[in-house]
């Protein structure tokens, strides 16, 4: 049988833990403690035929602590420390930490003649490799 590989695809993605947590939840037009106004990706956790008092049966907290993504189909629960995934069409979904861990790396790129005020900024965070380059240029990876 013909064998095939998946395209590498880079995507957007960030951790969600409660309502205001995504990028692109319009934060700004949220009250100091998002009480009153739920994010515009994830939404608050809200169906009529379930208790926000029920356990989830992936992480056991109650469903109040959860979130809500709108798709064409019904939605995505999303628990807290899911990562949500904008994908390349610019739909939005959960994906468990321990698959996400598994299935993505973080892009890193290369910021190359750093200046030296750069290069003071880069040596101050953990884990950041630097590169001498064969013509004296110093180069760095950020993200
Ligand atoms: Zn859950």
């Amino acid at each position: 049988m013909p064998k095939f590989r998946k395209k590498p695809v880079e995507i957007e993605a960030s951790q969600w833990f409660k309502n205001g947590d995504h990028p692109k939840d319009g934060t700004d037009r949220m009250q100091p403690d998002f009480s009153e106004c739920e994010g515009a990706v994830v939404r608050y956790f809200r169906r009529p035929d379930v208790p926000g008092t029920t356990p989830c049966r992936h992480c056991d907290k109650t469903m109040h602590d959860h979130g809500w993504i709108d798709t064409l189909e019904g939605g995505h629960i999303v628990c807290p420390g899911d990562y949500v995934i904008t994908g390349v069409k610019g739909e939005n979904y959960p994906c468990k930490p321990d698959i996400f861990a598994a299935t993505y790396d973080e892009v890193i790129e290369q910021k190359k003649n750093l200046t030296i005020g750069e290069l003071e900024q880069i040596l101050r965070e953990p884990d950041r490799k630097v590169h001498i380059n064969p013509d004296g240029s110093v180069s760095a990876e950020i993200n």
